[in-house]
């Protein structure tokens, strides 16, 4: 059993083909789907994807970063509403995004903060988007940290010493595509970060893994990322997807 911690099912990328898609990552043996949310446009699908798939499909709720503008206040709002009506797996993604555009980083800065203190309130994991703002992120972290803070630094792709500092605030790293990349990185320090700060992932549709780099991202290719964690650990594929299963199911309860 592998578990996508990461993927965004209801993209309009996955429109023509989404149910065969996830019958193919059901296929390689991928049962849960962690569902991190964007902002408000895309709330319904993600509703009817879990009516769909009620027994494979978990669903975050949160503002993501880069949807962070003039209207945050009112899709934070709407968060809110969310999280008091119904229950979520995790409060996320959230985080800062200085990748596209910095000047929301105040407003970003401010969205990650109340939503990580949502996410205590309810007990509830944080999923972090982190783009070009490790020291802003970390920064927040450092404010929130305690033992009710906790969740993934969706797709790591830090420095071997920025890994120990997000698991040092409770964070366990999201591992995908990135790692199988020639100048991925991360695949030279991993084997020093113990395998049950590791949850796996594919943040489809982007980041594709090796060799499909470069194309549309689906649940199934996490395969890949299950062989090249094989490697750098000396495990075997089945004690990879065992051990980041469990490891998921440490963060999410479920
Ligand atoms: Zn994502």
């Amino acid at each position: 059993m592998i578990t996508d911690t990461h993927t965004h099912l209801y993209s309009e990328q996955f429109d023509q083909d989404r149910d065969l898609m996830i019958q193919r990552a059901k296929d390689v043996g991928v049962s849960r789907f962690f569902i991190p949310a964007i902002d408000s446009s895309y709330t319904e699908k993600m509703l009817q994807l879990e009516a769909t798939y009620p027994d494979d499909v978990f669903l975050m709720m949160g503002l993501h970063p880069t949807s962070v503008k003039l209207n945050y206040r009112k899709e934070l709002a709407q968060v809110k509403d969310w999280i008091d009506k119904r229950s979520f797996y995790a409060i996320g993604e959230i985080g800062i995004d200085l990748y596209w555009d910095r000047s929301f980083l105040a407003e970003q800065q401010e969205a990650f903060r109340i939503q990580i203190q949502w996410a205590k309130e309810k007990n509830l994991p944080i999923v972090i988007h982190c783009r070009e703002a490790f020291d802003e992120i970390f920064e927040i972290l450092e404010l929130e940290k305690g033992k009710n803070l906790y969740g993934i630094f969706h797709c790591f792709t830090g420095t071997l010493e920025q890994a120990h500092k997000a698991i040092s605030y409770g964070m366990k790293l999201g591992i995908g595509g990135v790692s199988t990349f020639k100048n991925g990185k991360i695949d030279t320090f991993l084997n020093q970060i113990d395998i049950q700060h590791i949850v796996l992932e594919t943040d489809a549709p982007y980041l594709s893994p090796v060799p499909y780099r470069g194309r549309r991202n689906e649940s199934s290719y996490i395969i890949q990322v299950v062989n090249k964690l094989s490697v750098i650990y000396d495990l075997s594929y089945e004690e990879i997807a065992k051990i980041t299963t469990e490891n998921s199911k440490q963060v999410f309860g479920i």
